[in-house]
Parts: C-alpha cells; structure tokens; sequence
C-alpha cells in the first residue's frame, strides 16, 4: 500500500487537513505543531482532533508526521534552550496522543562548536525526559545533511542517539531523501549500498516515515535544499526506485517540495502513477 502525501499548513486544524489531503489525493500528510519558527501553539481543540480521527478512519488516512518547529535545539549549550525543547515536545506529545499512530519527526539539533559527542548526549538527554510523554506516538530523528554543526547527518550519530536512550522502542528514524544526499549517502548510483548502511547501522526496522524530495545543490555537499521531483541532482528515477524499494513497503511519505497545493496534486498524481505496488 502507497502511503502518500505533502506538507500541509496546521493553522485550521487537523479536519481541514485531513480534508485538504483527500482533496489533493494524499493519503497521509505532514504538518507543524506549531509555528516552525516559534514556540507557542493554539489551545488543543479535542473536539476537532476526535472529528479528523473519524474523517480519518472512513477515508483511509494512514499515519501522519507531525513535525517540531526547527527552531528547537535538543542539544543547546544553554540549559534553558534545552528546557524549552524538553517542554515543547513533552506539550506536542500530549496533543498527538489524540491521533493514534501519530509519528512526531524533530531535527536532532545542532552541538554548536560542544562537539558531535557532546550533541549526541544532550539530545539522548533531552529524549530520556520527553519519550515517557509519548502514548501512541513514535518520535523520530529526521536524516540530516550535515549542514554546520548538525548532528545526524551520519548513520551513525543516530544510532548512538538511539544507543543512549531509555525507551528505544518509542524511537524511530525519518529518512530524507534530500538530506541523505547532500550528507553523502548516494542514492542515485547505490541505493542498495546505502539502504544495506542504514540496515547494518541504524536497523530497517526502525524506518518509519520518508521525505521524498529533490536536492537543487550537488551529491555530498551538505547544503539541505528542497527541489520538486525530477527537477534536482536526485532526479525521478532514483527517487523512484526508493518509493518502489521492498524496505520502504507501507511507509508514509511526504513531500517537501517548493510547491503550492496544485503542485503537490501534480506530484501525488505523478508518484501514484510511478509506484509499482
Ligand atoms: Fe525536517
Ligand atoms: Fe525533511
Ligand atoms: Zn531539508
């Protein structure tokens, strides 16, 4: 079963984005719990996340990806910063605990010159206080490129992640097919190699959600920049044959193209007429 859809905008609730996804023919979507680039959110509406989780079950929308604002850093230097992170997932969870099966991606964070060690073990801090929030939900660390002083841009910072973690089985791990490009995992000419690196690294069995995107800049030079598919250095092709991959089977995948809804009508359409079930 193809689980597939696009980032929506949250500002009217979780009906009106279930009703928008049917209407641009995705069967699963992405939001923000709140403004991505601020920290405070509308008052829960429960009766609004009761009517989308009816709507949701009659027409056939699988899991969804709730997505924490980028501004957080689980990793701050500054203890404070660290606490705001802690508090805002610890809320986000509480109102994702409506919508069962709920998967909740957040950017790992960034060390800022404390080292890639240090990162890993404030952001495993920082889970070690939220994961007990999380009833029903699965948090997920997005694949990163690399970018400054990101941390999960390699397999490997993730699996220390999850190596340093209390409750491993509320962790997941989100693969951006953008991301991992930039950061050096060549998806274009070795997928198989890479999707075995993630198995041996990370496990498949912890892949539970894909960003399907293009990337405008070049493989491996960790940059982190959304193209529209067929329109970037990854190209339709490759992308794909990751949609079409037996690891990826039943998925949800989401799109973060440069796109206004009609555009993401296009690819849905584009991708649906693609996959191989
Ligand atoms: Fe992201
Ligand atoms: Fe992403
Ligand atoms: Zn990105």
């Amino acid at each position: 079963m193809l689980y597939i859809g696009c980032h929506l905008s949250s500002s009217k609730g979780f009906l009106h984005m279930g009703k928008e996804a049917r209407s641009i023919g995705a069967n699963t979507f992405q939001f923000f719990t709140r403004n991505p680039r601020g920290g405070s959110a509308k008052s829960f509406d429960a009766e609004d996340a009761a009517a989308y989780c009816a709507f949701a079950e009659k027409e056939g929308i699988g899991s969804v990806i709730a997505h924490a604002p980028y501004t957080l850093n689980a990793c701050a230097a500054d203890e404070g910063l660290r606490e705001f992170a802690v508090n805002t997932m610890r809320d986000d969870l509480f109102r994702l605990s409506h919508i069962p099966g709920c998967l909740y991606n957040f950017h790992p964070g960034s060390h800022v010159k404390q080292g890639m060690e240090r990162g890993i073990e404030l952001i495993a801090e920082t889970l070690n206080a939220v994961l007990p929030e999380a009833k029903g939900t699965t948090v997920l660390l997005e694949t990163m490129a690399g970018k400054g002083s990101e941390v999960g841009g390699k397999f490997e910072e993730l699996r220390a992640i999850i190596d340093r973690v209390e409750l491993p089985e509320k962790l997941g791990v989100c693969l951006d097919s953008c991301h991992v490009f930039d950061g050096g995992y060549d998806i274009v000419n070795d997928l198989e190699g890479v999707l075995n690196e993630f198995d041996r690294i990370i496990g498949l069995d912890k892949l539970k959600a894909i960003h399907l995107n293009d990337s405008k800049n070049l493989y491996g030079t960790k940059k982190d920049r959304h193209a529209c598919l067929g329109e970037g250095n990854i190209g339709l092709d490759a992308l794909m044959k990751l949609v079409n991959h037996s690891a990826l089977r039943g998925l949800p995948i989401g799109l973060e193209t440069p796109n206004d809804l009609a555009g993401y009508a296009r690819e849905i359409a584009l991708v649906k007429s693609l996959y191989r079930g």
